[in-house]
């Protein structure tokens, strides 16, 4: 058995179950973030880029925003406009991917006034926001609490330090990791110090798969499948209802 087989291994009781079906859990794995739909037994939350809007497909989940990326190539309003129309569907979850980057050239502020926009709408329908967040933690945690949002605020391809992420921890952020933490070492640390009930696993637009980044968690938290498996799969019913699971029948 390879190494990362016999941690996962020693998490399980019985030997004959764990051969059966080493990396199977009973309940479906959950890709908060994605660019890209797969086929198998899987949720996956499609990003659709606001200026891409509308989604015809009625059951597919999905979060739809304004990405700082677009911003002064995207008409604006009729972006807001389209994000609200989403927003009354049943099978769009979350507002965003939304944020701000400091690594782009778009005037910040704008960044802000656009991103401010999306947390009035996330609070006028009650959704979670997924935000994308580059060298601007620190506005990131000032706006929450000017905002005085109510939603859950959960950052996407989370990669930020270890003093940073307490900080979002103690102001009540939620978390989605993907490969870019999980598979650098000297992060590890920061992984460990999301709360588990605050966590999210996804594949954003990278070429792996869901059942990869699982398994890179599994290996940092020292938990089975089962246990990992159980634990996102809570974090997403609290966060977005269970009627979004009855949606594409993993609820009966
Ligand atoms: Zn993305």
């Amino acid at each position: 058995m390879q190494e990362s087989v016999l941690i996962y291994y020693n998490g399980h009781k019985n030997i004959l179950e764990f051969m059966k079906n080493p990396f199977q859990s009973h309940l479906p794995k959950i890709n908060l973030h994605t660019h890209q739909i797969v086929n198998g037994g899987q949720i996956q939350v499609l990003n659709v880029f606001a200026q891409d809007l509308p989604l015809n497909e009625k059951k597919q989940l999905f979060s739809t925003g304004l990405h700082p990326w677009h911003i002064g190539k995207v008409n604006p309003e009729a972006c807001f406009q389209a994000i609200e129309l989403a927003a009354k569907q049943k099978n769009m979850l979350a507002i965003g991917e939304c944020g701000l980057d400091r690594s782009i050239s778009t005037e910040f502020l704008l960044q802000v006034s656009h991103f401010k926009k999306q947390i009035e709408i996330a609070e006028k329908y009650q959704k979670p926001l997924i935000i994308h967040c580059v060298r601007a933690y620190s506005d990131l945690m000032q706006l929450k609490k000017e905002t005085k949002s109510n939603v859950p605020w959960l950052i996407h391809g989370y990669n930020g330090n270890l003093e940073t992420t307490k900080n979002l921890v103690r102001h009540g952020f939620y978390f989605s990791a993907g490969e870019k933490l999980l598979s650098n070492e000297s992060k590890h640390a920061v992984f460990l110090a999301i709360p588990t009930d605050r966590l999210f696993l996804e594949t954003d637009d990278r070429e792996i798969s869901i059942e990869s980044v699982y398994f890179l968690a599994i290996q940092v938290l020292k938990i089975d499948l089962n246990k990992l498996a159980k634990m996102i799969f809570n974090n997403f019913k609290i966060l977005f209802g269970d009627d979004r699971l009855a949606l594409n029948n993993y609820l009966t």
